[in-house]
C-alpha cells in the first residue's frame, strides 16, 4: 500500500494565532515540533495498517516546516514549491492507494479557525467550485478524484471536519480543535498523537480503491478577490470571465485546468 499525506498547519492542535505558523517568530517552534509529531503519528497509523511506501508532502507557507529526520524511514518528504499546479498534493497520481491530510484548516470567510482562509488569506475572500464553497481540503481533493485516490483521513479544526463530512462522507476525520472567534479550543497534543494514528489505521485499514469521490463532468470555479484589481488583473487569464469587479468565473472540463487557473490567478 501506498498513501500519501499532505500536511499544513493552521489546523494542528492547538494552532491559534499568525506568529505560530510564521517560521520567523519564536512561537513557531513548539508548532513546528508539534506538526512533524501529528505527522509522525499519521505515518505511523498507516505502517500500522500496512503502507510500505508514504509520501509527504510539507504544504504550509514556505514548504520547509516538518523536521524530516523525525519522520520514520518508509516516508519520504517534498519540501518546498515545485510550481506544479497541484500544489499541495505534488507528485499524487494514480499509483496512490490513499490520500490523506493532515493539520488542514477551515475555508476563507468560515468562523471556524481563527486563521481561516483558501490559499491566499491576503488574496481571496471566497472560493466556490460547482457553486460549493471550498477549502484547501476541497480543491485538493479533486486532485485526489482526477486520479481515483480515495480520501482516507482529514485532521484539522471542528468546521473543516463537518464540511468533509458533508461532502466525502466515507473520510475518517479528526477533530483536533475548535475555533470561537480569535480563540481555540483544542484538546491535549499527546491524545491528538494517539488518536490520528488509531484512526488513520483503521481507516487505512478499510479503504477501498472504488471509494474515491466521482469527478464532476465539467467545472466552474468562482473566485471572489480581496481586492478588484486583483480580479481583473485573474480575468485576463485566458478562458477567465469577469462577472463583478471583484469576481471572477473560470470553467474547464479537465480538473488540471482548474488548478493551473488557482496557480496563476489565486
Ligand atoms: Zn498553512
Amino acid at each position: 500500500m501506498k498513501v500519501y499525506i499532505s500536511a499544513d498547519m493552521e489546523g494542528i492542535t492547538g494552532v491559534t494565532h499568525w506568529n505560530e505558523v510564521d517560521p520567523k517568530k519564536p512561537d513557531y517552534a513548539q508548532f513546528q515540533k508539534r506538526m512533524t509529531e501529528e505527522v509522525v503519528s499519521a505515518c505511523r497509523g498507516a505502517l500500522d495498517a500496512g503502507a510500505e511506501k508514504i509520501l509527504v508532502k510539507d504544504a504550509h507557507y514556505t514548504g520547509r516546516n516538518i523536521l524530516s529526520a523525525d519522520l520514520p524511514e518508509e516516508a519520504e518528504l517534498i519540501r518546498g514549491w515545485s510550481g506544479h499546479p497541484y500544489s499541495m498534493v505534488q507528485e499524487l497520481d494514480g499509483t496512490f492507494d490513499a490520500l490523506m491530510m493532515v493539520g488542514y484548516h477551515s475555508r476563507a470567510g468560515s468562523g471556524g479557525n481563527p486563521l481561516a482562509h483558501t490559499m491566499s488569506s491576503g488574496k481571496i475572500e471566497r472560493i466556490f467550485i460547482n457553486g460549493r464553497e471550498a477549502s484547501e481540503f476541497l480543491l485538493h481533493g479533486y486532485v485526489g478524484a482526477k486520479h481515483q485516490v480515495p480520501m482516507a483521513f482529514v485532521s484539522g479544526d471542528r468546521e473543516l471536519c463537518r464540511e468533509v463530512a458533508e461532502v466525502s462522507p466515507g473520510t475518517a476525520t479528526f477533530i483536533t480543535m475548535e475555533g470561537v472567534g480569535d480563540s481555540t479550543v483544542s484538546i491535549h497534543p499527546e491524545k491528538s498523537l494517539r488518536s490520528i494514528r488509531k484512526t488513520v489505521c483503521d481507516a487505512l485499514k478499510s479503504v477501498d480503491k472504488n471509494s474515491a469521490w466521482q469527478l464532476p463532468d465539467e467545472f466552474e470555479l468562482s473566485v471572489r478577490y480581496v481586492k478588484p484589481t486583483a480580479a481583473y488583473r485573474a480575468s485576463q487569464y485566458p478562458g477567465a470571465e469577469s462577472v463583478s469587479p471583484k469576481t471572477v468565473k473560470y470553467r474547464a472540463k479537465d480538473y488540471d485546468d482548474i488548478m493551473r487557473f488557482v496557480l496563476f490567478c489565486v
